[in-house]
């Protein structure tokens, strides 16, 4: 009906509408201070805390929290994803390093790229830079890509990935399932880490073909040589299902939600201390 139509374009309009407006927004939500990272633990086999990885938050002053599904994709659409990821970096680092001063454990930070931040010359810079400027970042420092993000990609995003691995640091494959690649593929990345989607975890103890799959991942993901990372674990009895078919390290509500850096730390603390519980520093 009429009335239908006209509601619809209505809300057509709306949605192009704040579209519009995050655009323009996302450009100055660092300099205006909008922008925050909090950090959700990764824990080993033991219990102990290996890292965390930092998840970026745009809390927008009228509008309030926007979730980086909805803004990430619209940074990356303009380009406002390099001074972003750049901040994220910046920002990360001086975290990390806080916790390294603090803990009397090493810990690892995993930071997030996009694969527009991965193609542009800015990231292999700030990356050489922070490293040069402190080299426990080095062993510390681990970054995340999609598999999707690096199934599209060009020989020179392959080649990007293998600067950022010439320097030291680990990468992570994220999502890993949606993108329908094979691992063999990847076995010929400069890769060292695969990250379980979570669609898969969150399936796996009711749906016995998720289960399997999840553990033909495991399998095969250790027979090239991969370390392997569940995220999306919420419940005691996907822990329970992860920890029998070997896998390596673990992220998930069951543990925490993503937390600000010194809440981090405590949780660390918290879970680490104790004779036989202490990580050696690299
Ligand atoms: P991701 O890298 O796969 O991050 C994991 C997402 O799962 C996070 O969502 C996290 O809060 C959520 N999560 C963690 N544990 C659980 C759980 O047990 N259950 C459920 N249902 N969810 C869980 P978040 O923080 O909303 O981030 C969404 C995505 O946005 C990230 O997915 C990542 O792709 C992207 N993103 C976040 N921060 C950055 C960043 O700094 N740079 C870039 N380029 N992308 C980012
Ligand atoms: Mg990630
Ligand atoms: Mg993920």
């Amino acid at each position: 009906t009429r009335g239908h139509y006209l509601l619809h374009s209505a809300e057509l309009q709306e949605a192009a509408e704040y579209r519009h407006f995050l655009h323009e927004a996302i450009a100055h939500a660092a300099e205006r201070g909008e922008l925050r990272l909090l950090y959700q633990p990764q824990l080993d086999r033991e219990g102990r805390v290996t890292g965390a990885e930092a998840l970026l938050r745009w809390e927008h002053l009228e509008k309030g929290l926007i979730p980086p599904d909805v803004f990430i994709p619209i940074a990356e659409e303009r380009g406002a994803i390099i001074d972003i990821g750049r901040w994220v970096l910046e920002e990360g680092c001086r975290e990390l390093g806080r916790w390294l001063e603090a803990a009397p454990f090493s810990l690892r930070l995993a930071v997030n790229v996009s694969p527009h931040q991965l193609l542009s010359p800015v990231l292999i810079e700030d990356l050489r830079r922070l490293c040069q400027q402190d080299d426990r970042l080095t062993h510390c420092l681990e970054v995340e890509i999609t598999e999707t993000g690096i199934m599209e990609s060009s020989d020179r995003a392959l080649d990007r990935l293998a600067e950022i691995a010439d320097l030291g640091l680990r990468i992570a494959i994220d999502d890993f399932g949606t993108g329908h690649s094979s691992l063999a593929r990847l076995r010929h990345f400069p890769v060292q880490v695969l990250k379980i989607d979570r669609g898969f975890v969150s399936e796996m103890h009711l749906n016995p073909s998720d289960a399997a799959l999840v553990k033909t991942i495991i399998d095969l993901a250790h027979t090239l040589g991969f370390e392997v990372v569940a995220e999306g674990v919420e419940t005691a009895e996907q822990h329970a299902m992860l920890l029998d078919m070997g896998c390596d390290i673990f992220q998930g509500y069951h543990f925490s939600k993503p937390v600000s850096g010194e809440e981090f730390l405590e949780y660390a603390r918290r879970r680490t201390d104790g004779p036989g519980k202490m990580v050696a520093t690299p």
